[in-house]
């Protein structure tokens, strides 16, 4: 199934529309928080002619015109999402790697107002918290070391 506001969005942001694209766009948004080998898995499966550079390459590029964004945690592989623009955070799971989205807990943007900002101009505040899900939780309630 072709998506046209795909099209339209790739095409807004100066990028060619190319199968490659789409499907991995098309997979990001479907599928928050995946990383690229999860990404390239999904769109193999799907349009199975296409390098895993390919996707790679894919990913670079809709990343750089921001309509994905690419998450960076502490020990663990960049994950991909297509929710973008709106500032919101993440909570992980040291356990079992879950990621789930969680609003900015200020408000929109006050969370960019650093109490010092040494000048800096401020775009993106980048909030992770760590922890346990509810499932690893309830599957092991003392923490592993
Ligand atoms: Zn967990
Ligand atoms: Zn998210």
């Amino acid at each position: 199934m072709e998506s046209p506001d795909h099209d339209a969005l790739l095409r807004r942001h100066g990028l060619q529309v190319t199968a490659q694209r789409l499907a991995v766009l098309r997979a990001v948004a479907e599928r928050p928080h995946s990383t690229a080998d999860d990404i390239d898995k999904v769109v193999r499966s799907e349009i199975g002619a296409i390098s895993r550079q390919a996707v790679y390459d894919a990913l670079g590029a809709l990343t750089e015109k921001s309509l994905i964004r690419r998450i960076q945690p502490a020990g663990s592989p960049a994950r991909y999402e297509g929710r973008v623009g709106d500032n919101h955070h993440h909570l992980i799971c040291r356990a079992c790697s879950r990621m789930v989205d969680v609003d900015c807990a200020v408000g929109y943007t006050p969370c960019l107002t650093a109490a010092d900002d040494s000048g800096y101009e401020i775009d993106e505040a980048e909030v992770i918290y760590w922890g346990r899900c509810s499932e690893c939780v309830a599957s092991s309630p003392v923490p592993q070391p």
